[in-house]
């Protein structure tokens, strides 16, 4: 049985009905999977014979899709090779041939993934950072949501000290979920921010320390060298880096955001990403991409506007929910 096979099975065995995360992934992810399975399908249906022609039409899907053309050269090559092998030469086997070849590739990589591990010692401290726009806020809040109704003690630390509406928002949020939030003032340096957010956390026993940080980008000196501060300042305060540093990026805007993104790198020593606006995109190949370029487990993804449409990334779930409608 094949990789793809194995998980359909696996899914369809299992009444998933009453599995609340398995729902959001299958009506989050519907857009992509409506894109991605009805053009392979319409393509495997269309198709007379296998030829080169068919393979770059398959090509063309999977760049269409975002999944990166690195990814998919490699991929399309890997298929082409195993076909021959297996004297295959059926559009729709042809198919499940190229799925599970993607399969392999992601049960191969390490891209397993786990909840936040909550130190017992102090406060667990979680940086996000990433462009203006991505849903860095709404993810805090998020996040927030999720580890509260867990019974953890949440804070948020508000260091994204150059924008006004995003202190306003991140306050509404704190308000709302009835989480103790700590400022700045005017233009207040963020690390200064981030040591009297986390005296705070310390001192009030906090579980979870959120901070949201600045994501202007104009200048890429001038933004390394403020997260390079506001990582010292962390460590001098809890003797670590932050216990989770995670980059957020918003899955709709494909490829170009994916370069934005990279400045990120290497400012901080990263420990996941956050993977917004899923629901948002038809183009859901951008995940694969995201892990091929970043070398980053995807930590949580967003699959909704509402506070529980955040969720832990979950690659079964997702490559189920993604590829479960083609033939
Ligand atoms: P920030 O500038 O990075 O802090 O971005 P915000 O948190 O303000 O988010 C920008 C917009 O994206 C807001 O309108 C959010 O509601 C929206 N948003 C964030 N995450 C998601 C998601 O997973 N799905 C959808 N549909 N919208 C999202």
């Amino acid at each position: 049985m094949g990789l793809f096979a194995y998980l359909k099975d696996k899914f369809r065995k299992k009444d998933n009905s009453s599995d609340k995360e398995t729902k959001l992934y299958d009506d989050g992810l519907k857009k992509q999977r409506n894109e991605l399975s009805s053009k392979m399908n319409d393509l495997a249906k269309k198709a007379k014979k296998v030829n080169s022609s068919y393979f770059e039409q398959l090509e063309e899907i999977l760049i269409e899709a975002d999944v990166g053309v690195n990814l998919t050269l490699s991929l399309i090559e890997e298929t082409i090779e195993c076909a021959k092998k297996k004297k295959i030469d059926e559009p729709k086997l042809i198919n499940e041939l190229l799925i599970d070849a993607l399969l392999k590739r992601y049960y191969d990589d390490s891209f397993d993934n786990h909840d936040i591990t909550f130190r017992d010692d102090r406060c667990t401290v979680v940086l996000i950072c990433g462009v203006n726009g991505v849903g860095k806020t709404t993810s805090i809040a998020k996040l927030g949501y999720r580890y509260q109704k867990q019974g953890k003690k949440v804070c948020f630390i508000a260091a994204d000290t150059f924008r006004a509406a995003a202190v306003e928002q991140l306050e509404e949020f704190a308000n709302r979920l009835n989480v103790p939030i700590v400022k700045g003032d005017n233009e207040e340096d963020p690390s200064s921010v981030i040591y009297r957010g986390l005296d705070y956390a310390i001192s009030h026993g906090i579980d979870l320390a959120l901070i949201d940080t600045s994501g202007r980008l104009h200048n890429k000196d001038y933004l390394m060298r403020e997260l390079g501060k506001i990582n010292r300042v962390i460590q001098k305060r809890i003797g670590t880096s932050a216990d989770e540093s995670f980059l957020v990026l918003d899955a709709s805007t494909g490829q170009n955001g994916l370069e934005q993104a990279k400045s990120f790198l290497n400012t901080l020593p990263l420990t996941g990403l956050i993977v917004t606006k899923m629901d948002g995109t038809s183009k859901g190949g951008i995940i694969l991409a995201i892990n091929q370029e970043f070398h980053l487990p995807v930590r949580f993804i967003g699959l909704g506007e509402k506070m529980e449409d955040l969720t832990i990334f979950n690659l079964d779930k997702f490559l189920y929910s993604l590829l479960k409608e083609v033939e």
